[in-house]
C-alpha cells in the first residue's frame, strides 16, 4: 500500500524532500502554516548564494577573542542580547568549541562540500522542472577585499577550502573595475569562485518547488504541527492546530523551529535561531553584475528579481523577541558605500526590510537522520548558514532515507544525536 510521508515544513528543505519523497511513490503532505517559500521562513529572504565552497563553520579558531565585543555592541555584525544570553550560554559554547582549532575547521569542511559541491547544477535542474528556468544564475560568486592583505588575512578559510577542492581565481584592482564598474574602487582585490552560482528569487523558488510537488499529487495543509503520536515506536499521527493528520512516515523541514518537534521525536538537539536580515532596495539597477561579498561588510549583495538585496548580520536572541531594523539600516547603509552611484533618498516604500531565523546547530553542521524514537521520523534542519544551497541535496538524501536506500554522500556527521 502506498505510504503517507507529511513533511513538516515548506521552506527550501522542505519543498525539496517533498518532491524527492514523490519521485519515490510515496503520498505527500506539505504541512506549514505559511505559504510555501514565504516571509516567515529563512528560505525567503537570504543571500541568495549558491555556494559550494561555504565549508567553513560560523566559529573559526581565536574567535572567542571577539565575545567581549558580540555583548558590548548590540550593532556589530555578531550581536547576542544580554537578556538571552543565559539561555544561549550552552549553545555559544559548543559553537566556540566547534571552531576551536583548524583541524576541527577542516573536518566541518570536509563533512559538509558534498553537500554543497554540486548544488547550482541540482537548482538549475529543479528550476526547469518547476518552469523557473531563470531564477538561477551560474556566473559565480565574488568576495570583493580592500586589498591583498584583507585576504590573506582569511588566510585558514581560503586554505581549508583549498584542501577540500574549492577553486577560484584572483581579481586584481583593474579587471575589478571592468568587471564590477558599479563597485566603490576602495575594493581593489577580489576572489571569483566560478563555481558557485546564485538564485534570483528563493521565495519564489520554493514557492515553485511546492506548486511542482502540488502538480505532482502533493497536498499543502496550511496547519501547525504541534507534535507526533508514536504507538509502540512506529509513527502513527502527526498532530497539528486543525487535529491529526495519519502517517506512515514524516519529516521535520520546519527550520528553526524543529526543536519540540525533534524532542517529540526522542532527540534532544542544541538548535538555536542566528537570527538575520536583508535590505532590499525595490526596482534598482544599479548594484553588481554578479553577486559578492565585501569583506568589511560580512554581507552578500545580489541582484534579485525584486531589485537590490543586500543579507547578513547574526543576532542571538531567540526565536520571539522583536527584530532590531536598526540591524537591517546598517545592512542599507553599507549597500549606499559600497555602490556610490545608488541613488541616497529613496522613497521608503521602495526599502523593504527583513528578519529571518537561521536553524542552526552550534558545529554548523545539520542534523539529517533517523530519530532516535522512531525510524519513521526524519530529521532535515539545522542547515544554519547554508539551507538554500544545502537544500537539493539535502532532498535527494532524504528521499534516500525514506526508501531504505543508501545516501549518495555520507551523512554520518550529520547525526542528530552528535550532542546527545
Ligand atoms: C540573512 C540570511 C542570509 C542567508 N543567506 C544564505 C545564503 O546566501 N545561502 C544559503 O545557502 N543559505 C543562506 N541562509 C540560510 C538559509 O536561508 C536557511 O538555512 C534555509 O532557508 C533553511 O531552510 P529550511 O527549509 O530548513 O527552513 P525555513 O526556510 O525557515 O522553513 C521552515 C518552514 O517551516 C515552517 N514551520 C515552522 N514551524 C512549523 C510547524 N510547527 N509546523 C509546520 N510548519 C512549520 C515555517 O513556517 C517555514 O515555512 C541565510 C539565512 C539568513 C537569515
Amino acid at each position: 500500500m502506498t505510504q503517507h510521508v507529511v513533511v513538516i515544513g515548506a521552506g527550501i528543505v522542505g519543498a525539496c524532500s517533498a518532491l524527492e519523497a514523490l519521485r519515490r511513490g510515496f503520498q505527500v503532505t506539505i504541512l506549514d502554516p505559511g505559504e510555501p517559500g514565504g516571509e516567515q521562513s529563512a528560505s525567503y529572504g537570504n543571500g541568495t548564494w549558491l555556494s559550494p565552497m561555504s565549508v567553513i563553520p560560523p566559529s573559526t579558531p581565536g574567535l572567542w577573542r571577539k565575545v567581549p565585543a558580540w555583548l558590548a555592541d548590540p550593532l556589530g555584525p555578531l550581536a547576542v542580547r544580554w537578556s538571552y544570553l543565559p539561555r544561549a550560554l550552552p549553545w555559544l559554547a559548543r559553537y566556540l568549541w566547534a571552531g576551536w582549532t583548524e583541524a576541527k575547521v577542516l573536518r566541518t569542511a570536509r563533512a559538509l562540500r558534498p553537500l554543497l559541491v554540486d548544488s547550482p547544477a541540482l537548482y538549475a535542474e529543479l528550476a526547469a522542472a518547476a518552469g523557473v528556468p531563470g531564477l538561477i544564475r551560474r556566473q559565480g560568486l565574488m568576495y570583493v577585499y580592500p586589498d591583498r592583505a584583507a585576504f590573506e588575512a582569511e588566510a585558514l578559510a581560503w586554505r581549508v577550502r583549498a584542501a577540500v577542492g574549492v577553486e577560484w581565481q584572483e581579481i586584481p584592482a583593474e579587471e575589478m573595475r571592468q568587471r564590477e564598474p558599479e563597485l566603490d574602487p576602495r575594493y581593489r582585490f577580489g576572489v571569483l569562485v566560478g563555481e558557485g552560482g546564485n538564485c534570483r528569487d528563493p521565495g519564489g523558488m520554493v514557492a515553485a518547488l511546492v506548486a511542482l510537488a502540488k502538480a505532482e499529487g502533493a497536498l499543502h495543509v496550511a496547519q501547525r504541527a504541534t507534535g507526533l503520536r508514536i504507538v509502540a515506536g512506529r509513527l502513527a499521527a502527526v498532530t497539528t492546530d486543525g487535529g491529526e493528520i495519519l502517517a506512515d512516515r514524516a519529516v521535520i523541514a520546519a527550520g528553526a523551529h524543529s526543536k519540540a518537534l525533534a524532542a517529540a521525536a526522542g532527540d534532544h538537539v542544541p538548535l538555536e535561531t542566528e537570527r538575520g536580515y536583508h535590505a532590499l532596495l525595490k526596482g534598482v539597477e544599479i548594484g553588481p553584475r554578479i553577486p559578492l561579498m565585501p569583506s568589511d561588510g560580512k554581507m552578500s549583495v545580489s541582484m534579485t528579481e525584486a531589485g537590490l538585496r543586500c543579507a547578513g548580520q547574526v543576532e542571538i536572541a531567540g526565536l520571539e523577541a522583536a527584530p532590531n531594523w536598526q540591524r537591517a539600516e546598517i545592512l542599507r547603509d553599507w549597500l549606499l558605500a559600497a555602490f556610490p552611484n545608488l541613488p541616497r533618498e529613496l522613497p521608503a516604500d521602495q526599502v523593504k526590510v527583513w528578519m529571518g531565523h537561521r536553524p542552526s546547530m552550534p558545529d554548523g553542521l545539520p542534523c539529517l537522520g533517523f530519530a532516535s524514537g522512531t525510524p519513521d521520523v526524519i530529521h532535515a534542519f539545522g542547515h544554519g548558514h547554508v539551507g538554500l544551497v544545502a537544500g537539493p541535496r539535502t532532498g535527494r538524501i532524504v528521499g534516500a532515507l525514506l526508501a531504505g536506500e543508501e545516501p549518495e554522500i555520507p551523512i554520518a556527521a550529520f547525526d542528530p544525536r552528535r550532542f546527545a
